[in-house]
């Protein structure tokens, strides 16, 4: 694609084995049901990541409205009732020649759009998942339910994403700083009568303990109620996340003490936890969890919503963390875009450091999505780089995630050939491991791919 375009032949033999490999999809979210009187999110909302969405002339967006046209137009899969279908033969991306649903193929994007929408809003969110799940082919996937669900909306559970799209393996990730929020609420509650939120707020004593507020009374009841609400892990889940990246940054101070804390702690207004002591402490007693039940923390790293400073979400501010627990896995989230050779070469050097490629895949531009697999595989270790779709709120994503997914990974892993650092058969494998393999080991899940 960019300075040695592979062979045909190779591309498409890689592309064959991408096609043939169900997706270990390791992190998104649940999807939404709307009740009657609510609607899908269209799909412009769920390819930008502006607040509000704005008319979307992004490469991402023309080129996955397309995608979904196709998609919805193609032949309905044969039976929505997939219970008894075979997982060995779930459908690959679904390459049929679209069904003629509209007399004739639209001509603007706003026409395609509209078309879109309306088949969308027509045929619901069941049928809609049926037909992208089916067409992604996924094995396994990890949702964190941390997200905000809307009103009028209630996420998927694990046991619908199983039985009803046939998934073998739906499993829960664990947003800390969401699980810090409800135990932080909790002890407030508890604490009405102490006037927690209305005590006067005093600055840490340096000259004796005398002064030190209730003896870290805060301190200690909120670590109590968030070890209560991680240990032991709570069933389904698998692995931990962290927004610390959307609370202050990356550069994580894991070194405060409890009379920090409890002074930070004083202050807390509201039930959103953003101050960086608390923040911090959130993520060490994280990162202890993860250590104890073995499961990965994984960190949003680069970009994300209007809400987040792109500057303190590098992951190179997180060496100090990796290195004080480097017995701990820790997945770099997004190919931390634009940060993704500093994210590869975190991978290349701490032996727990992986480097996920979603939300890179599928909201760049399809050269984008090839530069960054292209940068991740210029040093990160094969075994060390995973699949995800980072899909929320509606299913569309899981299906456009695994069709681009597949294709520009099978097109740098093919460039690797093309430019001799890869055999064809070097290259076969590491496409299974990206898709599919590394996710499996690293989450210890029982899972045949
Ligand atoms: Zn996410």
């Amino acid at each position: 694609m960019d300075a040695f375009p592979p062979p045909s032949d190779t591309l498409s033999a890689l592309e064959a084995i991408a096609d043939a490999t169900l997706l270990f999809d390791n992190h998104a979210h649940p999807f939404h049901l709307p009740n009657p009187k609510t609607h899908l999110p269209r799909l412009r909302a769920l390819l930008t990541e502006a607040a509000p969405p704005h008319p979307s002339s992004t490469l991402a967006f023309y080129r996955s409205l397309r995608d979904i046209y196709r998609l919805l137009a193609a032949e309905s899969p044969p039976s929505s009732s997939s219970s008894t279908r075979d997982t060995s033969s779930i459908g690959y991306p679904n390459e049929a020649p679209p069904q003629v649903a509209h007399p004739h193929a639209p001509d603007t994007q706003s026409e395609t759009e509209t078309i879109v929408e309306e088949t969308r809003a027509r045929i619901g969110v069941w049928p809609l998942a049926e037909r992208c799940f089916s067409a992604a082919g996924i094995a396994a996937v990890l949702l964190d339910d941390g997200l905000h669900v809307p009103r009028g909306v209630r996420a998927v559970s694990l046991e619908e994403v199983t039985t009803r799209l046939n998934i073998p393996v739906a499993k829960r990730v664990l947003r800390i700083e969401k699980e810090a929020e409800l135990a932080l609420a909790d002890v407030i509650r508890e604490n009405e009568y102490q006037a927690w939120s209305r005590a006067p707020r005093e600055p840490p004593s340096h000259t004796g303990t005398e002064k030190r507020p209730r003896n870290a009374m805060r301190a200690r009841q909120f670590r109590a109620a968030l070890t209560a609400r991680l240990c032991p892990l709570p069933e389904g889940v698998v692995a931990l996340k962290s927004i610390a990246a959307y609370r202050g940054g990356l550069d994580l101070d894991l070194e405060g003490g409890d009379e920090e804390l409890e002074e930070a702690l004083a202050g807390v207004r509201g039930e959103r936890i953003e101050d960086r002591v608390i923040v911090a402490c959130v993520v060490r007693m994280g990162l202890e969890v993860a250590r104890q039940y073995k499961v990965p923390l994984q960190i949003h790293c680069g970009f994300g919503d209007t809400d987040l400073d792109l500057g303190r979400a590098n992951p190179v501010l997180l060496k100090s963390v990796v290195e004080r627990y480097p017995d701990v896995d820790i997945v770099l989230l997004h190919a931390a875009w634009p940060y993704t050779r500093e994210a590869a070469h975190m991978a290349a050097v701490h032996p727990g450091v992986y480097l996920d490629l979603g939300l890179a895949i599928p909201l760049l531009s399809v050269r984008g999505m090839f530069r960054a697999v292209d940068a991740a595989l210029e040093i990160a270790p094969v075994a060390k780089l995973l699949y995800s779709s980072d899909a929320h709120s509606a299913p569309d994503v899981f299906y456009l995630a695994a069709r681009w997914g597949r294709r520009v990974i099978a097109a740098a892993v093919a460039a690797a050939v093309t430019s001799g650092d890869l055999d064809l058969s070097e290259a076969k494998s590491a496409i299974r491991m990206i898709l599919a393999e590394n996710a499996v080991r690293l989450y210890r899940l029982p899972v045949t791919v």
